[in-house]
């Protein structure tokens, strides 16, 4: 298992969801995660490599995972009191975002980044991505509850929800992804 630091992180209970489900992710060995929780502006979590900009050509070993203490903005919904299913498939989703950083150089994951912010195209397919990733370690069933929560959260404001429209895999294509016994089309690299 990849080893990991916790920053911050005060209730047990977010330690062990992670650690669990991070057990699920072999292809991590050898990595070093940080589980960092502290205010993340317009989001809830975001996985990110640690750059080392002496390093450029060689990949990047540690990636960050920062936690939010309410889920995006709200101020009310505590991420440390998120059902079990759902805190899971959030987890499931960003180490899926790690597993797909994990073959890029420095360099690669500088170019990776800045496509995300610019192309819609790329974000998308980035995001799917990483539900893909988690479905395949197994996280179907926590993936939809994580999705369920979010669409039927009166709490959660609508400008979050349609972010969730425009760059997530639906509800039914999370549904069809897991049973399509057939392997998943590999999507091919761009950066
Ligand atoms: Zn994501």
């Amino acid at each position: 298992m990849a080893t990991v630091v916790f920053q911050n992180v005060e209730h047990e209970h977010i330690r062990k969801t992670f650690l669990n489900v991070l057990n699920q992710y072999d292809s991590l060995d050898g990595y070093k995660l940080i589980l960092k929780q502290r205010k993340v502006k317009g989001t809830t979590m975001q996985a990110q490599p640690v750059i080392n900009l002496t390093k450029l050509f060689g990949g990047p070993d540690r990636y960050k995972i920062k936690l939010a203490r309410y889920v995006r903005d709200s101020e009310s919904i505590k991420v440390s009191e998120l059902p079990e299913a759902v805190l899971k498939g959030w987890f499931a989703h960003e180490l899926g975002h790690v597993v797909d950083y994990a073959p890029h150089s420095t360099l690669g994951m500088i170019r990776y980044g800045i496509k995300y912010l610019v192309s819609d195209r790329f974000r998308k397919m980035v995001e799917h991505r990483a539900d893909e990733i988690a479905i395949e370690a197994g996280f179907h069933k926590e993936i939809l509850a994580t999705k369920r929560f979010v669409f039927d959260h009166d709490l959660i404001d609508d400008g979050y929800k349609n972010q969730m429209r425009k760059y997530y895999m639906s509800i039914e294509e999370v549904e069809m992804c897991a049973s399509d016994k057939s392997p998943l089309q590999p999507v091919a690299h761009e950066v």
